[in-house]
């Protein structure tokens, strides 16, 4: 086994969720920066972070950094990093993404083809050829620069994590389901509360807490690049992370997990999105107006993502939207409620002042995570 350091990028805003999943992975953290969390693993760790971890965008090993102000730096920076030890002679091998903040090099189809010469040029040199057929396995380089310190990663993942492979139909503005499940592991929330999306859209929400609450690992229904890496990560390591995941699910639970929505249309997605999740029995999708949201118990949580109006037309809409939410949030009975938007009026119209605001970026865009927390039920004697 070989050590690696390995970076997880995340959304921004979420450091601390990634943090702490990778610690409860058993992983020793080694840097958390804005966006990404740096941590030492071997290869088994390179498998079970992909499988298990629920806020991570990607998994990458770290294969080196250096300094690089001028094109040549950068140039022989790449090459001096020891690709043979991941790359064999007839890998496919790109930068597939390269991201500059607050550096002298900042183009990013530059810094990607003198990136990929100075690989060529080196394993020229170890392999002892002059050209390659790249027909063999893909070895995906992503690599940032941050105040010319170029950091160069191994792409592990392929397709982003937060593609978990149960969302073949979405709504119009679907949530990340990563993004979804960190804003889920940021609430007091357990699979023991009762958990109401009113906007359940394509049913991110409940399907991502009806995969936590049956320890379902977000990962086990796809494909990572680096499975095909024999040389690397062993098929066998594979196999046991799978035979750990597998072991893990728990689906003789009840739960109290519903989704709503206002279009019969996206009802169905939802549905149709649970079934490929295989958390169809965990949750109850209905079309319901949020005018009609109500439930008979207590201390249940209201998780959601309300429109928040990105075409002006809506925009009319949105304060008395925001106001029914105020209105029946307050008619259920010591609940709590936790919402992401992008609308800034948000607190006025609900007529709620938030017990905690937290700034999250999904993409590009500014949103705001609103937390109304209500009272602890009793506890249990
Ligand atoms: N988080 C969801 C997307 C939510 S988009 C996902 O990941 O897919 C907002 C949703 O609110 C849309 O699906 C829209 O149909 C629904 N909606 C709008 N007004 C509503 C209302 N008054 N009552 C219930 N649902 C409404």
């Amino acid at each position: 086994m070989r050590k690696y350091e390995i970076v997880a990028p995340c959304h921004f805003g979420l450091e601390a969720v990634l943090k702490k999943e990778i610690i409860d992975l058993g992983y020793d953290i080694l840097a958390v920066e804005d966006g990404r969390i740096t941590f030492y693993g071997d290869e088994e760790a390179v498998c079970r972070a992909n499988v298990f971890l629920r806020s991570a965008e990607r998994i990458l090993i770290k294969v080196g950094s250096f300094k690089a102000t001028t094109f040549e730096e950068l140039f022989e920076g790449t090459k001096e990093l020891p690709w043979e030890t991941y790359i064999p002679k007839d890998g496919k091998f790109w930068v597939a993404k390269a991201a500059s903040v607050k550096s002298k090099l900042f183009s990013p189809s530059d810094i990607q083809s003198i990136m990929k010469k100075a690989m060529v040029e080196k394993l020229k040199q170890i392999y002892k050829v002059t050209w390659f057929e790249e027909e063999g396995e893909s070895f995906p380089i992503r690599v940032f620069l941050m105040k010319d310190e170029v950091t160069v990663c191994l792409d592990t993942t392929g397709e982003s994590l937060h593609k978990r492979g149960y969302r073949k139909l979405t709504a119009k503005a679907p949530i990340a389901e990563n993004l979804a499940a960190s804003l889920i592991m940021l609430t007091p929330w357990n699979k023991e509360r009762i958990l109401v999306d009113p906007f359940c859209g394509s049913g991110t929400f409940p399907i991502e807490a009806a995969l936590m609450a049956a320890n379902i690992a977000p990962g086990m229904n796809r494909s990572f690049t680096a499975e095909n890496w024999s040389e690397i990560v062993g098929k066998k390591i594979w196999y046991d992370c799978m035979d750990e995941a597998n072991d893990m699910v728990d689906m003789n639970i009840e739960t109290d997990i519903q989704g709503y929505d206002i279009d019969p249309d996206m009802v169905a997605i939802a549905r149709e999105n649970a079934k490929l999740a295989g958390v169809e029995k965990l949750i109850h999708f209905q079309q319901r107006p949020l005018e009609k949201l109500s439930h008979p118990k207590k201390y249940g949580f209201i998780i959601t993502n309300p429109p928040y109006g990105e075409r002006l037309e809506e925009k009319e809409n949105l304060p008395p939207l925001y106001r029914m939410i105020g209105e029946r949030y307050r008619a259920l009975d010591a609940w709590s409620m936790y919402l992401i938007t992008a609308y800034e009026q948000a607190e006025m119209d609900i007529g709620l002042k938030a017990t905690k605001n937290r700034k999250i970026y999904n993409g590009m865009m500014k949103t705001y995570f609103y937390q109304f927390l209500g009272p602890k039920p009793p506890r249990r004697a």
